[in-house]
């Protein structure tokens, strides 16, 4: 009976996994969302040739279509591409007065930016802000970085005529020596495109202010340059991280999964709007969501996968209440073990069970010995794992061995198979069964 019935099993699964086609087809659309969203190409094209691979041949959780299994599996891969360091947020500025070296295209949010990370490392931190505007271009740049600066209340380094970014940047370190500040913001002068003149007096602002970070600034509705821009100024300058700004309007982000692959520069912050407090840390979820413009599905597939297990562990405990538990019932308990934190945690769960958890603790129980058991499980054919009676000598052999493991181990294992059946099905008569499996869920 039990044979049938782990035939059964496998052919559900088989039918429950992604096809080659289905892959296809979902992932087509997905590459749409992936280029609608601004992602170069080139990027777009190895993403989707990552996840065809990781997602054939996977399971499909009931009452969802393979299709949006498919775009779960894409937006956990995103997420994974783009998350960066874990704390995004935190910069790199210990040893006062920490520079920090701001760099981007014309317009991209430069200005903006250094006014908001000013007031949140204020703000948030009480870090003692100073900022400099290097855009010698533009005198009303200077203007623009000083009125932000008294709106928020940071200091602004005094405007000098005529000096060059070079001189500023030296008088903004001194300045930010003297004047006991934690950190100075240097907000360079923009460029419309990328140009060697401007590049080398960045280098050159670079040397002398030796930067504890350099955040390029990216305008997050750039499309497919944004990988150009990118690798451009990492390569001349060595970014140690990116703000995407404008993510408040319509854009959906791409720029981000772009820069993200080509450079490797973890996303820090994100740009929500033009006032100062617009500024948040970079969210991969979030960013991961707005790209694929598919969030919906996503959280319908996660809330399907939550069904299926309980409906998996009701199935398992029906059946456990008519004494049907086999090896791979049991494996799927030791795995479920360890999943949960080790045996004594899962045992002290279940009522009736504390005894056999001090038990176990004495006999030495741990994961180690549940990897090994799962292990010896692993080593059996289909037909042992659905009914170990069969197990004579020279099978047992051969499963010991195949799990570098010794026979008496195994026979360990068997005896402790026969007394969780016996439990099962006791448990399953006094109705106990099920108040156990709730507590373990
Ligand atoms: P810079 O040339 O790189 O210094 O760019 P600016 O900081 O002067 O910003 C250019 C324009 O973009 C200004 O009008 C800003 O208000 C606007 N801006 C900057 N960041 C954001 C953002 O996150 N969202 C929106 N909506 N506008 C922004
Ligand atoms: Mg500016």
């Amino acid at each position: 009976l039990s044979e049938r019935l782990s035939g059964v099993f496998d052919r559900l699964t088989k039918q429950g996994s992604l096809s080659e086609d289905d892959v296809r087809a979902a992932l087509r659309e997905v590459r749409v969302a992936l280029l609608e969203a601004d992602v170069s190409l080139a990027v777009a094209r190895d993403f989707i040739k990552r996840v065809q691979k990781k997602a054939t041949g996977a399971s499909v959780t009931k009452s969802v279509t393979p299709g949006q299994q498919v775009v779960k599996i894409v937006h956990d891969e995103l997420i994974a591409m783009l998350e960066g360091e874990d704390d995004a947020g935190a910069l790199k500025i210990d040893n006062p007065p920490a520079p920090v070296l701001m760099v981007g295209l014309q317009g991209s949010g430069k200005t903006t930016t250094t006014a908001k990370l000013a007031r949140r490392l204020k703000e948030r931190e009480g870090k003692r802000v100073l900022m400099a505007s290097l855009d010698t271009n533009r005198p009303a740049a200077m203007e623009q970085l000083a009125i932000l600066g008294t709106q928020i209340g940071v200091d602004t380094l005094p405007i000098i005529k005529g000096q060059s970014a070079v001189d500023i940047a030296k008088r903004a370190k001194q300045q930010a020596t003297l004047g006991g500040y934690d950190v100075f913001l240097l907000d360079t002068a923009g460029r419309l495109h990328i140009d060697e003149v401007l590049m080398d007096e960045v280098q050159a602002v670079r040397d002398v202010a030796n930067p504890r970070e350099t955040l390029l600034v990216v305008d997050g509705l750039t499309g497919q340059d944004a990988v150009n821009v990118a690798a451009e100024f990492d390569g001349k300058l060595g970014v140690t991280g990116v703000v995407l700004t404008r993510m408040d309007g319509d854009g959906r982000g791409g720029a981000a999964l772009s820069m993200r692959a080509v450079t490797g520069k973890p996303i820090r912050f994100v740009g929500l709007g033009e006032k100062t407090d617009a500024l948040e840390v970079f969210d991969p979820k979030r960013v991961a969501g707005r790209i694929l413009g598919m969030g919906d599905i996503v959280a319908l597939v996660e809330k399907a996968q939550e069904v299926l297990e309980v409906e998996q562990a009701e199935r398992m405990m029906k059946r456990f209440q008519k004494g049907m538990f086999n090896m791979n019932d049991l494996k799927m308990q030791l795995e479920q073990m360890l999943k949960m934190g080790g045996m004594q945690g899962v045992m002290g769960m279940m009522p009736g069970m504390g005894k056999m958890s001090k038990a176990a603790e004495a006999a030495g129980f741990d994961d180690s010995m549940l990897k090994r058991q799962i292990a010896l499980v692993n080593s059996m054919t289909k037909k042992e794992r659905a009914n170990p009676a069969i197990l004579q000598a020279s099978r047992k052999k051969r499963i010991a061995a195949g799990a570098g493991l010794d026979v008496s181990d195994l026979n360990k294992l068997l005896k402790q198979h026969r007394q969780m059946a016996d439990m099962m099905k006791t448990m399953g008569k006094k109705g106990m069964l099920k108040q156990a499996m709730a507590g373990m869920m």
